[in-house]
């Protein structure tokens, strides 16, 4: 996820544009800003790009999902189905939006499991939330079948797959609504920042009032503007956009040089037959921001992560972390005790603490996640290949 490690003048050039006129709002003071207007302009671009009738930018990918959820009219007491394995600002963003977070487990695709969504479906369902992590995607073919079956919405948290590919269309641009995150470890960053992407011209006009406190943005008097909503103000700023702007021209070089990178650390890894890799739905739409594997089983994985962190090498273990796996979610799964709730939203939470996740921990106990470095030419990419598969190779070994 490295769009950070690209920022140079290009970034440099945008903000200087912005700051020469000190209009750092994106709406309005027409006769101030000399024409500049960052964030709409960079929405005109991922529209052309990903081939989207319509790009919201908002603060953060947290407030993009909140803005998605109630542009879909979801809320109270109302479910949505997601998976195990996300970041937890996806879980964040419906417990926001007094929605329940139904759970459902991940397959080998380290996304939603059809067959598992098929069983999370309840009377309250209201929409099925893929998250398409590290740079992968889930199953959208079925997926889409179900919700179509069922008739729920389709929310697509990509904001680890920006320019990732399903069947020849792009991540986020595929179901009803899709969010892109541009904080600073994504493929795209602005510092901060997010987008709401829709074909829905409805959808997108709830989704530019209630990001901003409700305004219209009819006419050019703020002051005068109607409120046909109730907003908030989840606002992304033309710094963040200038940034974001920039960024945003430089995707496909990212794209493609963090795939080559990826394909040289894959192809020494292919050497030793006991690494699995994980299954993409439709390997030639992976963003390439992350290279995952699985091995035979826990005691083995936790072995090679503790190798692989003691040679000073980069790689994230799920199974033990803090934000990306439901396991070490104690704050959430004790949400049903928290007074500030209402009781009422608190009785409809499922017991999470005793809910069965273990086909989910099946898969995320034997993942090992190589973070790809836009940083590391053609040479260290098949040395640090060679690296790894020595470790895991050794390890194996003393069995
Ligand atoms: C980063 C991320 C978010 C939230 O984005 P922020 O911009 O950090 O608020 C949501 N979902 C997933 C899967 C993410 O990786």
């Amino acid at each position: 996820m490295p769009g950070f490690e690209t920022i140079g003048k290009e970034e440099k050039d945008h903000v200087n544009e912005i700051l020469e006129t000190g209009i750092l709002m994106r709406y309005n003071f027409d006769n101030q800003r000399n024409n500049h207007w960052k964030a709409k302009e960079w929405e005109e671009a991922i529209q052309d790009k990903i081939q989207i009738r319509h790009a919201h930018l908002t603060s953060s990918g947290t407030t993009a999902l909140i803005t998605a959820v109630k542009a879909l009219g979801i809320g109270a007491g109302d479910e949505i189905i997601l998976p195990t394995f996300t970041f937890v600002a996806s879980v964040e963003a419906l417990i926001f939006c007094n929605v329940i977070p139904v759970f459902a487990d991940v397959d080998e695709t380290l996304t939603l499991s059809p067959e598992s969504v098929l069983k999370a479906i309840s009377p309250r369902t209201k929409a099925i939330m893929p998250v398409h992590m590290c740079g992968g995607m889930a199953d959208l073919d079925q997926l889409n079948q179900i919700a179509k079956a069922n008739d729920l919405y389709l929310i697509e948290d990509a904001c680890q797959s920006i320019g990732g590919k399903f069947q020849n269309q792009y991540l986020g641009t595929i179901g009803d609504v899709g969010c892109f995150s541009f904080d600073f470890v994504k493929t795209i960053t602005s510092g901060e920042g997010g987008a709401v992407l829709t074909q829905d011209s409805s959808i997108y006009e709830y989704a530019h009032q209630f990001s901003d406190h409700g305004h219209d943005h009819l006419g050019n008097d703020r002051g005068a503007e109607k409120h046909p909503t109730l907003g908030l103000n989840f606002r992304i700023s033309e710094l963040q956009a200038a940034v974001g702007l920039a960024q945003w021209h430089k995707l496909d070089e990212i794209l493609s040089q963090q795939r080559k990178i990826k394909s040289i650390i894959k192809n020494e890894l292919l050497q030793f037959p006991e690494i699995q890799f994980r299954k993409y739905p439709d390997p030639s739409g992976d963003n390439g921001s992350f290279l995952s594997i699985f091995l035979t089983d826990e005691t083995m994985t936790r072995k090679v992560v503790e190798n692989l962190k003691s040679e000073g090498i980069p790689c994230a273990y799920w199974y033990d972390n803090h934000w990306h796996y439901i396991k070490k979610w104690d704050h959430f799964k004790h949400l049903k005790n928290d007074e500030t709730y209402f009781a009422e939203f608190r009785d409809l939470l499922p017991d999470y603490e005793n809910q069965d996740f273990s086909i989910s921990d099946q898969i995320i106990s034997r993942t090992i996640t190589f973070p790809i470095s836009l940083k590391i030419n053609e040479i260290t990419a098949k040395e640090l290949g060679k690296k790894i598969t020595e470790i895991i190779i050794n390890q194996y070994n003393k069995k």
